[in-house]
């Protein structure tokens, strides 16, 4: 472990650590002096959407790990893995200033060592929406979720809405595989014009920047528009209308736009429950995601 400060000292320097048997040594310590530990899970390229999870695990532990680990098994052989933005030097700086405690940067290898042949398969909120593109996606967010949270065993994870289906997902998991971890989700974070932060962003050029605040203007209106219909199979011409929208807009392809049950993801069946509006899209070689609660009625 490289730490900018001596072990035992609790002032708060973030250590940077790359093996598990570090990460855990840390976490046992810090265990057995008393602290609750919180788990932020992140891909790295950090932006404030990432660093109100680790303001939101502070709120609910003494200690908090960060890991920062770009998960080749959730990319699919031609998905963004090679090109995926690494910037470790600015992560450990973001998380030093975010006063987190940890940051675990594992290898490929540490995390996936030659042999490895196990995955954690996941239904429920995990079929359909991204799965429908990206069908490897939940097995590989899931295996290496799980691997997080058994390396760590955290008292909290912390999981952005942004990533609404994969959130529900992996508490569903949590519950499922009775992984001893409270699951807790965190508001979407927005840049001014509304766009959700995502470290995808940085793909975009110019012009599709400003297209790409179109997303949650469409979805906001749709949501709108969700919130006062009288049968929930209006719902399904809404969502249709909102992908025409993002189609005139500019945006190349729509992967889906759909209104679901916020617990289960299941189609809406009945009004008066909660409600999401959930889309993909693509502008370019970028595709984005966005999603928010329909407002109650
Ligand atoms: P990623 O690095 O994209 O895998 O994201 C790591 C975590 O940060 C996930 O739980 C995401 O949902 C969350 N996250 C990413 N962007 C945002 C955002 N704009 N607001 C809130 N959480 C976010």
């Amino acid at each position: 472990m490289t730490s900018a400060r001596p072990a035992g000292d609790m002032s708060g320097a973030l250590a940077l650590v790359r093996k598990v048997v570090e990460l855990r040594a840390q976490v046992k310590a810090w265990r057995g002096a008393g602290a609750r530990i919180g788990l932020v899970p992140t891909m790295g390229a950090l932006h404030d959407g990432h660093l109100s999870l680790v303001e939101i695990a502070r709120r609910h532990a003494e200690r908090v790990v960060v890991s920062v680990f770009v998960n080749p098994r959730q990319f699919a052989p031609t998905e963004d893995f090679a090109r995926y933005p690494r910037q470790e030097a600015e992560d450990a700086a973001k998380l030093a200033e975010a006063r987190a405690d940890l940051m675990f940067a594992p290898t490929g290898s540490e995390m996936y060592p030659p042999g490895f042949c196990t995955e954690v398969q996941v239904g429920g909120p995990a079929r359909g929406l991204c799965a429908d593109t990206r069908p490897h996606f939940f097995t590989g967010v899931a295996t290496v979720v799980t691997k997080l949270l058994l390396q760590c065993l955290p008292d909290v994870a912390v999981f952005g809405e942004k990533d609404y289906q994969q959130l529900l997902v992996i508490r569903r998991m949590a519950r499922d595989l009775d992984i001893p971890v409270e699951i807790l989700g965190a508001p979407i974070v927005r840049e001014a014009d509304g766009l959700a932060m995502s470290s995808r962003n940085a793909y975009l050029a110019a012009a599709e920047r400003q297209t790409a605040a179109r997303l949650n203007q469409v979805l906001a209106e749709a949501a709108a528009a969700a919130a006062a219909v009288r049968a929930p199979e209006d719902l399904a011409g809404i969502a249709a209308q909102a992908a025409d929208a993002l189609r005139t807009a500019g945006f190349r392809k729509v992967d889906y736009v759909e209104i679901r049950d916020a617990e289960t993801l299941d189609p809406v069946s009945a009004l008066g429950r909660p409600a999401r509006i959930l889309a993909a899209a693509w502008l370019g070689e970028t595709r984005l995601i966005d999603n928010m609660a329909i407002p109650a009625r």
